[in-house]
């Protein structure tokens, strides 16, 4: 199961050069998962997690962020919103933790900021997908796995979340 951005260059099947049948999909303006909740509302996110991990029984979860997201552009920026809704603010407040953890952008650049912010705001929404007490059972057993990856839409390259250290490295380096 791939969790990933709306943005028209990280395709997922492209990426991994998947046939039809062999991804079970996900895309949402910044590939985020909100945490696990029972507030009675619409969760499209959750619904998917429940039918690829209940139904589907997928053994893998990946969680695919990539360079030049517009929506983590929009968080970080603090993009006027089309709408007095602010949809695209309220769903990216959802990286929040992820920002924090950052700081303050200080001296890196604009493209290393973003990409720190890309990058961490994975890592978030891995954290987010562990207060799903199903899944959360799943994965500490074994049954499930979960992980990061980050694409580099520019040189199309594909870094993977090293779990142990925290870093994303190219693939085959
Ligand atoms: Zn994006």
């Amino acid at each position: 199961m791939i969790i990933a951005c709306a943005d028209s260059r990280a395709d997922p099947a492209t990426i991994f050069s998947a046939a039809p049948g062999e991804l079970f999909v996900v895309r949402n303006v910044a590939n985020l998962v909100p945490p696990y909740e029972t507030d009675g509302k619409y969760h499209g996110v959750s619904a998917a997690l429940e039918f690829g991990v209940g139904v589907l029984k997928v053994k893998h979860i990946v969680i695919l962020g990539h360079a030049h997201c517009g929506g983590i552009r929009a968080y970080a920026e603090d993009t006027a919103p089309i709408s007095p809704g602010d949809f695209i603010g309220r769903w990216m407040s959802l990286m929040a933790p992820a920002a924090e953890k950052v700081g303050a952008r200080g001296s890196m650049s604009r493209t290393e900021y973003l990409e720190r912010m890309e990058q961490a705001s994975i890592l978030n929404t891995l954290d987010n997908l562990m207060t799903f007490p199903r899944l959360s059972k799943l994965v500490e057993r074994g049954a499930v796995t979960l992980h990061g990856a980050y694409f580099g839409v520019a040189k199309g390259e594909l870094s993977v979340l090293d779990r142990a250290t925290g870093e994303f490295r190219p693939v085959g380096k």
